[in-house]
């Protein structure tokens, strides 16, 4: 039997740009028969709603409200409701599960750690790394970059992006071999709110006890089933993805791919 997860979610305790309480997410995807959600609110170098000047524990502790909003209602009707966050850093956006908020507390260099010493500092305590909506195009991300160094796979439909950012994805994924998941992005929950059928995620075959049974889901390359129309991941034709860039392993000078993805 398949068991349902939202990989990707916001609430509005934690992100400045949430519009749902974890309260609210818990009681909508539970209405919709899910197993389970990550709560992945924007961490210190993306949109969080915590002042940044605050103590580091005192600003942990602030960021994982959301979370325990979900997490308190999850418990009481019955949904799963698991810790992430989803940080930027110069731009583009990394999804970190597996690891709890006692870790946070204890290592603050986290907020300040290149693509590279995040993925260290996440596989040496047991997480992993995702990259977010890689081919995603907005004001607030400054150019494509692929990173597939610095990621343990990538989110490659990702319901509040443009179709050809999705297909791109899939694509450049499938080509380098890199385990593909699917998620939300969803910033509010609630009938008449968000349409279900723009809400997605995965189904794993085995029931995720823990956020660990989605790492080791994700590092040993379990088959999942993503929880989107297949549409979605099919170049059409007449679309474009705008250039690329591959991110060169100091960081510092990224080169173009040459690559339209879509059709070449
Ligand atoms: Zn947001
Ligand atoms: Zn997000």
């Amino acid at each position: 039997m398949p068991y349902r997860y939202e990989t990707h979610l916001h609430t509005v305790e934690s992100s400045a740009c949430g519009r749902s309480t974890g309260a609210e997410h818990a009681r909508f995807y539970k209405a919709l028969g899910y197993d389970g959600i990550f709560v992945s609110d924007h961490f210190f170098r993306g949109n969080c709603a915590v002042p940044r000047d605050l103590p580091w524990e005192e600003w942990v502790r602030r960021y994982c409200l959301g979370y325990y909003s979900a997490k308190e209602e999850g418990d009481r009707i019955g949904l799963q409701v698991f810790f992430s966050w989803e940080e930027s850093i110069d731009g583009d956006d990394w999804l970190v599960y597996g690891l709890p908020p006692e870790w946070l507390a204890a290592h603050p260099e986290i907020a300040h750690a290149t693509r590279r010493q995040q993925l260290a500092l996440a596989h040496e305590a047991g997480g992993c790394v995702i990259q977010a909506h890689p081919f995603r195009m907005r004001d607030y991300i400054r150019r494509v970059l692929l990173s597939p160094q610095f990621c343990d796979g990538v989110e490659v439909a990702n319901a509040g992006n443009k179709q050809p950012e999705d297909a791109a994805a899939r694509i450049y994924a499938e080509e380098r071999g890199l385990y593909m998941v699917c998620g939300s992005d969803n910033h509010e929950s609630g009938f008449g709110k968000r349409d279900p059928e723009v809400t997605w995620g995965i189904e794993t075959q085995e029931r995720l006890t823990c956020p660990a049974d989605y790492v080791r889901t994700i590092l040993e390359r379990r088959p999942i089933r993503l929880l989107c129309p297949e549409s979605r991941l099919v170049p059409v034709e007449g679309t474009a993805v705008t250039e690329s860039f591959w991110m060169d392993d100091a960081e510092t000078d990224p080169v173009p791919t040459g690559r339209g993805w879509l059709f070449d």
